[in-house]
């Protein structure tokens, strides 16, 4: 089975060599590495263009900007634009809902939704539980509630054409996550880290089927490891515990991914 990983963050220069390792031992064949402008050092979206360049067969990046306090915005999101037009960067994202106070029908979202709608790239959002443990780089001020998936429903009927992901699908708001994606076409979820907060072998992965049925969405998943917080293997497994038809299965492991972030 052929695999790309969608949700790969680089918090430090040195983890593209464990990354690439990681992928060779488990058949990953491509990964997108998400920006993420918080916490991370090394993981804005220059740093990890300088990084990805170094392996153009391998990786996809995905751009982003931080919102909250900063007095660059509007140059930050023409910047975004240039890279999005210039074939840079093939998708925004992961947007920090929660970690950043805005809804994911804020006005600057609806600027970055059309950035990617022009220039047809997908828009990746963080959505549900956030790490708040400062200690293993969590944001202690994070505010869950900003973080709910139904939001993205606005952006997704107003921009019929721009393909949205909601990373870990929503977990808890399973079934709100499942319900924008029965409404919108252009809306898919990926399965990363969803045992933040419980066992996957009790409530989650029950929660997520239901979800998953409740939605009729087992075509719009797709595979995310949220490297390096989680071994590649687990999540594998895990998705392929979820008995998705063969054909669903290579959708999200590959079909959905190729189709939403490999297109050139
Ligand atoms: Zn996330």
């Amino acid at each position: 089975m052929k695999i790309i990983d969608i949700h790969c963050h680089i918090d430090r220069k040195e983890r593209i060599v464990q990354l690439l390792n990681s992928m060779k031992k488990n058949c990953i064949l491509k990964a997108v590495l998400l920006s993420w402008e918080l916490n991370f050092t090394d993981a804005k979206t220059k740093n990890i263009l300088e990084i990805a360049k170094k392996y153009p067969s391998y990786f996809k990046v995905a751009g982003n900007i931080k919102i909250s306090n900063n007095k660059h915005l509007d140059k930050d999101i023409q910047n975004l634009k240039i890279l999005a037009e210039d074939k840079k960067i093939s998708g925004i994202g992961e947007c920090p809902l929660g970690y950043e106070p805005y809804f994911a029908n804020d006005k600057v979202y609806y600027k970055l939704a059309e950035i990617c709608a022009d220039n047809k790239i997908p828009l990746v959002f963080h959505t549900g539980d956030v790490w708040t443990d400062e200690k293993t780089g969590g944001i202690r001020d994070a505010k869950v509630r900003f973080a709910q998936p139904l939001y993205i429903d606005d952006l997704a009927t107003d921009f019929s054409d721009l393909n949205i992901v909601i990373c870990h699908f929503g977990n808890p708001w399973m079934i709100d996550a499942a319900e924008v994606m029965y409404k919108n076409k252009n809306v898919y979820a990926d399965l990363s880290a969803l045992d933040v907060n419980k066992p996957w072998d009790t409530g989650t992965k029950k929660r997520l089927l239901e979800a998953i049925e409740y939605g009729q969405c087992s075509s719009k998943l797709l595979f995310g490891s949220d490297f390096p917080l989680f071994p590649a293997d687990q999540q594998i497994k895990r998705v392929k515990s979820l008995g998705l038809s063969k054909k669903d299965l290579e959708l999200a492991f590959h079909g959905n991914a190729k189709k939403l972030f490999f297109r050139t």
